[in-house]
């Protein structure tokens, strides 16, 4: 363990331009070491209304071209300084060092993405003379942004990039927006903030309030000035938020239980490659983890063994060591519980193919096998490395265990048949298929979101959040 010692960071909520202080504060622990690294203002629901209030009473008269321009400012500064938000991020969620620069370069990406789009215009033009009653009239459209503010609100597992697949799109598109970053990795979201706003982002645009969801939430969530909610975390908040959204838009982008499905017709070596980086990257803390191995009966024993070792070969240790391949899971009780499912799922009579070894935060990349489908290692939302590989004969099998899930997310399908795979792809439950890659591959300009208990089927992704970012307004001219 390395005996450096960590700065403090003291930190608090961006309001309208300031850092307010806060009578109560938060701790920000790094989880491979319990170290406190963040000490954090806790706000309060009376911060909520000032932050809402200094939103509601700004419209930006930002051009596009401007708006471009911070974008790719922001870009540029957040390249400059990649090492520092890749630290941490590390330093706040324990995920290695690996994680978080490729973390740090997808946020690059959602910057670079958006100010693209928002060069476009995306408005459409109608001829009025196409029917009898529409005369000699010119209709064209207007994307404008919300007249209210947006609130989002961020999980832990990409403290960077969650954050900045919300505030981006946002911007681009003219909003103001709330956000409330997860308490236990507010750190990489506060200096995001800040280098939006070195950028050039009017600080109304973009203000964070840091604390306690109890204290919060219902601040942010009834209060009238909010037009919209864009949420992303578990099913069960994300429920409880569409019980309070009422009469507005929200964005629920939802958690799951992704299969990987590996048929007889694959190359099982370059499988088990792909499996175990989609079940273990981001020490398996990602919504479109592999979190079902579902393998044909014929080959199980020998994908299972290629797995096995391609599992020993993944490092794990020291989060700050850039050799490392796996850092910690969140904090030492989400360890213990990822300990507790696999241990049940041995109970009900699978067996540890390798790894099931925790040493506080960190839990050892692990193979569970043979797995039912009703085993709660596979029926709940493990967020942690373990491949769990359940057995299917057929496809019509595979499409059925992994359709039986509450979630529908993302899924993988390994084969080399491409009428195999299309059978998948129509077959599947799920909001993105991906033939031969991992289910968390993206672009973040794709459209991405999930079914079921993974969200209402709205999709995110920079283009489809400006176009939910937005409203149309339809206006007529008497021209032809
Ligand atoms: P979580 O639901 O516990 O928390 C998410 C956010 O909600 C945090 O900011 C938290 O403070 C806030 N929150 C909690 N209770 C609240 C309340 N009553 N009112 C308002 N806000 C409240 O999720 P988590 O543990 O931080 O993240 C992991 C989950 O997120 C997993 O289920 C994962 O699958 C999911 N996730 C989904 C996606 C996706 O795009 N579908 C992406 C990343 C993570």
């Amino acid at each position: 363990m390395s005996t450096e010692v960590l700065a403090v960071r003291e930190e608090g909520p961006r309001i309208g331009g300031k850092r307010p202080a806060c009578a109560a504060a938060i701790e920000v622990r790094y989880p491979h070491t319990g170290e406190v690294i963040g000490i954090v203002g806790r706000a309060t629901a009376a911060d909520v209304g000032q932050a809402l209030a200094f939103a509601a009473g700004f419209r930006s008269t930002l051009s596009r071209y401007e708006r471009h321009r911070i974008l790719v400012r922001a870009r540029e500064l957040i390249e400059g300084r990649a090492n520092e938000f890749a630290r941490l991020i590390t330093l706040e969620s324990g995920l290695c060092l690996r994680d978080t620069r490729h973390e740090v370069r997808r946020t690059c990406d959602v910057l670079q993405c958006a100010a693209n789009q928002v060069l476009a215009e995306r408005g459409g033009v109608y001829p009025g003379d196409v029917t009898e009653s529409g005369g000699a009239r010119k209709i064209f459209t207007l994307t404008e942004p919300l007249l209210g503010v947006i609130c989002a609100i961020t999980p832990f597992n990409h403290p960077l990039n969650q954050v900045a697949h919300k505030v981006v799109p946002a911007v681009a598109s003219g909003n103001r927006v709330v956000l409330k970053p997860s308490e236990k990795t507010p750190l990489s979201a506060l200096l995001f903030a800040d280098t939006l706003y070195a950028a050039g982002l009017p600080p109304e645009m973009l203000q964070v309030v840091t604390g306690d969801p109890a204290d919060l939430g219902a601040a942010l969530l009834d209060d009238p000035r909010v037009s919209m909610i864009a949420f992303t975390g578990s099913s069960t908040v994300g429920k409880r938020i569409a019980d309070r959204a009422g009469y507005r838009r929200v964005i629920l982008e939802l958690g799951g239980i992704d299969p990987a499905i590996v048929c007889d017709d694959t190359d099982l070596a370059v499988a088990a490659e792909l499996v175990a980086r989609g079940a273990y990257g981001n020490s398996g803390q990602r919504c479109t983890a592999i979190k079902r191995v579902l393998v044909q009966d014929s080959v199980a024993a020998e994908f299972t063994a290629l797995l096995v070792a391609q599992t020993r070969r993944w490092r794990t240790g020291d989060p700050l060591d850039p050799e490392t391949d796996i850092g910690t899971v969140i904090d030492e009780a989400s360890a213990t519980r990822i300990e507790a499912t696999v241990a049940g799922a041995v109970r009900a009579g699978a067996e540890i193919a390798c790894g099931g070894t925790r040493n506080g935060a960190h839990y050892a990349p692990t193979v569970v096998e043979p797995v039912t489908p009703d085993m709660s290692l596979v029926t709940e939302e493990v967020f942690g490395p373990v491949a769990p590989i359940v057995r299917f004969a057929d496809d019509a099998e595979a499409i059925r265990i992994a359709n039986s899930c509450r979630y529908a997310l993302s899924a993988s399908v390994l084969t080399r048949d491409l009428n195999r795979a299309f059978g998948f792809v129509t077959g599947l439950h799920a909001g993105n298929v991906n033939i031969a890659e991992v289910p968390g591959y993206r672009l973040e300009s794709m459209p991405f979101g999930g079914l079921k208990d993974s969200g209402l089927g709205d999709k995110e992704g920079v283009v489809e959040a400006m176009r939910n970012y937005t409203t149309v307004k339809t206006c007529s001219l008497p021209w032809l």
